[in-house]
């Protein structure tokens, strides 16, 4: 009997261990994929330039309603997942979100991580689970680099993050986003949970802003999206701190 215990102690002493991993991340299983903006269908947005294997590996997204009128566009998550990175590299990337999702397609269980570039403002932290819809920054410029759009990737590859060079250019790593959002509108529905690893990619050599700290269930869900606090309204009336 004693034994029964001991070897029962040790089991929950493992899954509390494993549930403490924080690369190790409980997802649900997406039931379907959705647009990244005019969420769920895309209406209102267009391509202003599309994906190819050779050069441009993702689709940029602009408003059909004219230039500059998807700056600061809600941007969603395009299917249930795990944050697995947010955080502002500068350079051309700007701020970017990378989303792990896991789904079945016949009856085989896949993997696929959705990009999300250029961002103004990041509303999710690394390591935060999200659900399909959810709103997770607003389309931004990189900076200034760039008219306004959103630059959106899929990859079947789920080592690549943001190192386009850690993979081969091939069809095989990279989808094209549209034909894959498209092909992935209707999936079998899945209840369940699924633990997925959200350490698995290559950062990028050049400096980027560190992450934000990893995300808690308790933990705030709009990281990164304040600016400067607002002065009170004493500091407004009297330009000074009260
Ligand atoms: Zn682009």
């Amino acid at each position: 009997m004693s034994r029964l215990w001991l070897l029962i102690g040790l089991v929950s002493s493992l899954i509390n261990f494993a549930h403490a991993d924080p690369a190790m991340v409980s997802t649900s299983i997406a039931d379907r994929f959705d647009f990244p903006l005019g969420a769920p269908n895309g209406d209102g947005y267009e391509r202003s330039r599309g994906f190819n294997v050779h050069g441009h590996l993702g689709e940029d997204w602009v408003s059909a309603a004219g230039p500059g009128a998807v700056y600061h566009a809600p941007v969603s998550a395009v299917a249930n997942g795990v944050v697995t990175l947010a955080r502002d590299f500068k350079r051309s990337w700007g701020n970017v979100i990378v989303i792990r999702h896991a789904y079945y397609e016949g009856g085989e269980l896949k993997y696929a991580d959705s990009l999300y570039a250029h961002l103004d403002k990041i509303f999710v932290a690394e390591g935060q689970p999200v659900n399909r819809g959810q709103e997770i920054g607003l389309v931004g410029n990189a900076h200034g680099l760039y008219h306004p759009h959103l630059h959106f990737e899929i990859h079947h590859n789920v080592t690549i993050g943001v190192v386009h060079t850690s993979a081969t250019r091939s069809l095989a790593n990279y989808a094209d986003p549209s034909i894959f959002l498209t092909q992935h509108r209707v999936l079998n529905p899945v209840h369940e949970k699924l633990v997925v690893n959200v350490n698995t990619y290559t950062m990028p050599t050049f400096a980027g802003i560190p992450a934000k700290p990893f995300y808690t269930a308790n933990a705030v869900t709009r990281v990164a999206s304040s600016g400067s606090p607002k002065p009170s309204i004493f500091q407004s009336l009297f330009g000074s701190k009260p």
